[in-house]
């Protein structure tokens, strides 16, 4: 099992369509403003932060709008998990689906497969922005099977869990994926506004009256 190991550096060296946690994104807890987020428990997050769930091989859901917060936590959480000695590789859902069909694409799917199962953390970010292909549902059900029980993944979502069936546009491969990450897992469910509106209406740049709208489009 890829755990406890000093391999985080091999996985940035060999990971052209990712980028591993520790990179340019300095976001860390210490960073992070939880009275700007009443939704959330600080005490759960600085929990989550002893990564005692990534030794467990546990996963971690973080859901809600965008601009809440969830990218942020999962760098932070991710360089936790580094910190204290796991392999860590951070992905959007995208670059994730679009690396497994070419894979699959040109009969190198076992060996991307097992690159995308090995580190300890997987962090997956951004599912649901853009709906999956039947086949890329199908590739991904085949990564969190190979994870189940023996890799943590982060999953952050801008849908509901009872929306993934439309993100994979198959309500029987979302059951199936669903019911391996939920069986060990914690869901967070983040709720308010958006961090980076907020910001923008304090120094004046959106009006009052146009937040809704620009809320509903960011
Ligand atoms: P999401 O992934 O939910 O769309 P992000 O994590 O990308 O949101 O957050 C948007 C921006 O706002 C980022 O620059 C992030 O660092 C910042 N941000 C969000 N929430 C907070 C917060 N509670 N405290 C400090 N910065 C925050
Ligand atoms: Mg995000």
């Amino acid at each position: 099992m890829p755990a406890r190991t000093s391999g985080a550096s091999r996985w940035r060296a060999k990971s052209p369509t990712s980028e591993l946690v520790e990179g340019p994104s300095e976001r860390d807890l210490d960073g992070f403003d939880f009275t700007a987020q009443p939704s959330l428990d600080p005490r759960q997050i600085r929990e989550l932060a002893a990564c005692r769930w990534v030794a467990h091989g546990e996963a971690l859901l973080l859901l809600g709008p965008p601009g809440v917060g969830k990218t942020h936590l999962a760098i932070a959480l991710g360089r936790a998990a580094i910190r204290e000695g796991y392999s860590v590789l951070f992905v959007t859902a995208p670059a994730l689906v679009a690396a497994l069909a070419k894979a699959h694409l040109e009969g190198r799917l076992e060996e991307r497969l097992g690159f995308f199962a090995k580190p300890k953390l997987l962090t997956t970010d951004e599912l649901g922005y853009l709906p999956f292909e039947t086949n890329a549902a199908h590739l991904f059900f085949q990564l969190v099977s190979r994870r189940y029980e023996r890799g943590s993944m982060l999953i952050t979502s801008n849908r509901a869990v009872g929306e993934w069936g439309s993100v994979f546009g198959d309500p029987v491969v979302a059951t199936a994926i669903l019911d391996r990450l939920l069986h060990h897992s914690q869901v967070i469910t983040i709720r308010g506004d958006s961090y980076r509106l907020r910001e923008k209406r304090r120094s004046g740049l959106i009006k009052a009256t146009l937040s809704d709208d620009a809320a509903a489009l960011a």
